[in-house]
């Protein structure tokens, strides 16, 4: 079944090098073939296939990852039963370790994992923008050293492509450089004209070998960037285009407009491959912008953590509700696992965390992925594609519809559910929270605890492109979380940090210091004595902190511990955050932590960073003590019925350098303001009051010119 590749590479090929004459994409020669079978009519979706050395591909097309030459957990004959046509490997792990002489010496990729079809192989440009340690990036390409043994490489556009070579891949990518979403303009830029100089070195090494070679569209977050990369690569003699740097930190929506935006400029005569992205929503709306092939380790990832996708959303096959559930995984799926084994038997295997489990759910769920591309493509074909998106759109997003997660039917006695001032809140939405039974106050009343935090407090701040941020050991994310509270903002960092970890690998983390400060320990033990009600405690860590006060990730990248006391007392004896989750009770019922005071000195103990503080009030109060206190005052994302929540900034640039560029208050705000019955602090004394008015009048968030802050 091997063939050796090297049969393949003796084929003829034409364009070793760049012509003007074949500066012209639609009339291009390319080394695949691409033929576009159909197009949508309402979409920009469409069926295709191209030739490789290795056999015919058909577009849209799932690639699964083999990172190190193995898709993980699987066989190329599993692979070829979940329908796998087309498989990437990773020129990065691959020079590391086998090293290029295996592949010499063995006859490339093929004969050595026993695959015979066509393989992709990146260049190795997202690892290296993935690495934190000694990686130094300039014109000739970028040094780093290994994981594996410590030497000095370098990773140039030459040789990428060299290694790419021995590998003996179908299809080439040149070396790039990938920045985070939440890059400058200045930054994009800069990688983007080094990712074009690198394209046309990348073409010019590759020579003429018959394996294809595609460009990579950089440009972050920026359109005019991204429109200028796709303009400028396009006219390259690539066998088809790739869009690279998404999936680093951009919301869902950035994601697919900028998808679209760069698709549009794309040639409709070479395939278009967009990098990395690959939830089965991601796919659909991917095909429906004119994307035509993807990659992502998903399936397999998602497999070992227990997780199914199924024709009606995603189950997770740890839950007990599969206990005795003599069911397929899937109703529609044929694949081996569903034929062969019921939800009880994958159920157990991963509660027991035997391999086995894992490698049934990835057969499934590489299955399911294959399935979904060829039902998108046959939908295709037949020109009603749009309708099988409207109805996929909304199955893709299920979760367990047959099982939801229910509370327990019968409600604790009263007096279980209760310590101290405390007890356990049921939302009508079915959610639980702890209330303060002196205030009457719940804890995240609004939405469920842990989605409120992550809205609020880890989306919001970008944590996982901070995470990815290229800093030093030395250099680490540090992280208040005051009003520790049931632990639902702190267990929220904490799973995206784990997150980040199983997604990225621990050596791509910046080292995170998690602080957090409460004085009442006891809203913690009453949700974690009834853990099930609370799912985000269902984790060793906040057991750590109530015996402990401390816990450590087992990287040793991540340090959680907690200051008990009160936080008035504890600001001094903490690191200089970067970020600050502000979460305590509301000024009603602990008016101390919202004074101008109190935040006077955290803007001081924050003078030496670029700190920013997420809070959920979004009160005028509150915003003009964070003003008076020097702050920069932005309108926060709402959650549920808030329309706003708060974001305040140490920095007159913080805002116009965030990510998500939060809007600072401006002239409407301060008009308000003057009229609002909350327009001082009680507190302050009337003749105090003209100058409070002047010190907010004249804060620089209003006098300077907008266009530098916002
Ligand atoms: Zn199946």
């Amino acid at each position: 079944m091997s063939r050796d590749p090297k049969v393949g590479l003796e084929k003829d090929c034409s364009d070793p090098e760049i012509s003007p004459a074949e500066k012209s994409s639609g009339a291009r020669k390319t080394r695949l073939n691409f033929v576009v079978e159909r197009e949508c009519r309402e979409t920009n979706a469409r069926a295709a296939k191209f030739h490789t050395l290795h056999g015919e591909v058909e577009t849209p097309v799932f690639m699964p990852v083999g990172t190190q030459a193995t898709v993980k957990g699987q066989t190329v004959d599993t692979l070829k039963t979940a329908g796998t046509r087309i498989l990437l490997a990773n020129t990065y792990h691959l020079m590391l370790r086998p090293g290029p002489e295996v592949f010499k010496r063995l006859g490339g990729i093929h004969r050595f994992m026993n695959w015979d079809g066509p393989v992709l192989t990146d260049s190795g440009g997202f690892q290296i923008f993935s690495l934190r340690h000694s990686r130094e990036i300039n014109e000739e390409g970028a040094r780093f050293q290994s994981y594996v043994d410590g030497k000095p490489y370098l990773l140039s556009p030459e040789s990428s492509i060299e290694m790419q070579q021995a590998i003996g891949s179908d299809i080439m990518m040149a070396l790039d450089q990938c920045v985070v979403a939440s890059a400058s303009f200045a930054q994009a830029e800069a990688a983007v004209e080094l990712t074009h100089r690198w394209a046309e070195r990348s073409l010019r090494a590759r020579g003429d070998s018959p394996q294809a070679l595609f460009g990579i569209v950089q440009g972050a977050c920026h359109r005019d960037l991204r429109k200028r990369s796709a303009e400028f690569l396009r006219e390259l003699p690539f066998d088809g285009l790739a869009i690279g740097g998404l999936a680093v930190g951009e919301t869902q929506r950035e994601r697919y407009e900028l998808t679209a935006l760069v698709t549009e400029q794309l040639p409709k005569t070479l395939p278009r491959y967009l990098m990395g992205v690959g939830t089965p929503l991601d796919m659909l709306e991917g095909v429906h912008r004119g994307v035509d092939m993807f990659d992502c380790i998903i399936p397999s990832q998602l497999a070992q953590r227990g997780v199914a996708f199924t024709s009606h959303g995603k189950l997770r096959l740890r839950r007990s509700a599969y206990k005795f559930s003599e069911e397929r995984i899937d109703a529609r799926c044929d694949c081996r696992t569903c034929r062969q084994y019921s939800r009880a038997y994958v159920h157990h295997l991963v509660k027991s965390d035997e391999f086995l489990g894992w490698h049934l759910l990835g057969l499934h769920n590489m299955s399911f992925y294959h399935r979904l591309m060829r039902e998108i493509r046959e939908s295709i074909l037949r020109d009603d594609f749009l309708s099988y998106y409207e109805t996929q759109r909304l199955e893709l997003t299920r979760t367990d519809q047959d099982n939801p997660h229910r509370p327990p039917k019968k409600a604790r006695t009263v007096q279980h559910s209760r310590l101290g001032d405390y007890e356990i809140h049921k939302s009508p939405h079915g959610f639980f929270s702890i209330r303060q039974i002196s205030s009457g106050e719940v804890m995240h009343s609004v939405n469920a605890p842990s989605d409120e935090a992550n809205k609020l407090y880890v989306e919001q701040s970008c944590l996982p492109a901070r995470l990815l941020e290229q800093k030093t050991l030395a250099d680490e994310l540090v992280i208040w979380d005051v009003g520790l509270g049931a632990a639902s903002n702190a267990m929220a960092a904490i799973y995206c940090f784990e997150k980040c970890c199983v997604e990225e690998g621990e050596n791509t983390l910046r080292p995170l210091r998690l602080v957090s400060f409460e004085w009442d320990l006891d809203p913690l033990a009453l949700a974690a004595k009834h853990a099930s009600r609370f799912p985000h405690l269902r984790h060793r860590a906040p057991f750590k902190i109530l015996q402990d006060g401390r816990w450590q990730h087992e990287s040793s990248l991540l340090q959680w511990e907690l200051l008990q006391g009160d936080f008035r007392g504890l600001i001094d004896s903490a690191p200089v955050p970067d970020l600050i989750f502000y979460d305590p009770f509301s000024a009603k019922t602990n008016d101390a932590l919202w004074t101008g005071e109190i935040f006077a000195r955290l803007f001081e103990r924050c003078l030496t960073k670029s700190a920013e503080l997420y809070t959920y009030s979004a009160s005028t109060a509150v915003r003009v003590a964070l003003l008076s206190a020097g702050f920069f005052v932005a309108a926060g994302v709402g959650t549920g019925p808030k329309s706003d929540t708060t974001i305040a900034f140490t920095r007159a640039n913080g805002a116009k350098d965030h990510p998500l560029s939060p809007r600072l208050l401006g002239q409407e705000w301060l008009i308000r303001w003057r009229r609002s019955d909350a327009k001082f602090p009680t507190a302050l004394a009337n003749k105090a009051r003209a100058n409070f008015e002047n010190l907010i009048e004249s804060h620089r968030q209003f006098t300077d010119d907008p266009r530098k802050l916002c």
